[in-house]
C-alpha cells in the first residue's frame, strides 16, 4: 500500500529530524535547514543571526539531583525557548547541554535582545520533582549575526561559539557578542 509506505516514510524522516528528549529539531536536521538558509540570504540578502546556548554548571545538576533531573532540565530550557521564539525561529540541539537557535531576518540588535530575554526566562525558571525542592538553572549564550564576509555558515556558527566561551569566562548567566 503507497500511502501507507508514505506515512512510513515520513514518520521516519521525522524521528531523524527531531531531539527525542526536547523536541528540539536535531543536530542534522538544523544544520541543513541553516546552511539553506544561509545561502538564501546570502544570495537574495537579508539578516540572520545565530545563537550558540550551553547550560551552566549542567555536571554539578546531574550529580546533584540526578540523571532524571538533568533530562527534566534540558527539557524545560526548550520549552522556556519555545514559548519565547517566533514560529519561523528554529531550536537545535546539538549534543549533550549545547543548543542552537537560528533567528531568520534578525539582526544584531535584535539578537542581543532575544538573547537577553531568553538568559533571563531561563533563569526564572524552575525544574520540579515532587517531593524534592524545585530547582533553578542558567545558560550562557553566543550571539553570532551575519556580516559582509562570512562566507559559509561555519564561520557564523563559530563567530557564536566564541562568544559563548566569553559569556561562560565572564561569570556565565550572561550574553556575549563577539
Ligand atoms: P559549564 O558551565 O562550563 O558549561 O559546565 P558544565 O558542567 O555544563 O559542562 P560539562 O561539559 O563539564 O558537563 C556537561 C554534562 O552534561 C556532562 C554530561 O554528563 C551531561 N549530559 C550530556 N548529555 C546529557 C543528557 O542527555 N542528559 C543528562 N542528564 N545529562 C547529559
Ligand atoms: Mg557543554
Ligand atoms: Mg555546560
Amino acid at each position: 500500500d503507497i500511502t501507507e509506505h508514505k506515512q512510513l516514510e515520513w514518520s521516519l524522516e521525522e524521528q531523524a529530524n527531531t531531539d527525542c528528549l526536547t523536541g528540539c529539531a536535531s543536530r542534522r536536521h538544523f544544520l541543513e535547514h541553516a546552511e539553506q538558509e544561509f545561502l538564501r540570504i546570502r544570495r537574495y540578502g537579508g539578516e540572520m543571526s545565530i545563537l550558540a546556548l550551553d547550560l551552566d554548571h549542567f555536571k554539578a545538576i546531574n550529580d546533584t539531583y540526578g540523571h532524571h533531573a538533568g533530562d527534566l532540565t534540558l527539557k524545560k530550557m526548550a520549552a522556556v525557548c519555545r514559548e519565547i521564539l517566533r514560529g519561523v525561529d528554529m531550536i537545535g540541539r546539538l549534543g549533550g547541554e549545547e543548543f542552537t537557535i537560528l533567528l531568520p531576518e534578525t539582526g544584531s540588535s535584535r539578537a542581543l535582545e532575544v538573547a537577553r530575554r531568553l538568559c533571563q526566562a531561563i533563569a526564572a525558571a524552575e525544574v520540579s520533582i515532587p517531593p524534592q525542592p524545585p530547582f533553578q538553572f542558567t545558560t550562557s549564550i553566543g550571539v553570532a549575526s551575519l556580516r559582509e564576509n562570512d562566507i559559509t555558515l561555519e564561520i557564523m556558527l563559530n563567530r557564536a561559539d566564541q562568544a559563548l566561551y566569553k559569556a561562560k569566562n565572564e561569570g556565565r548567566n550572561r550574553v556575549c557578542g563577539v
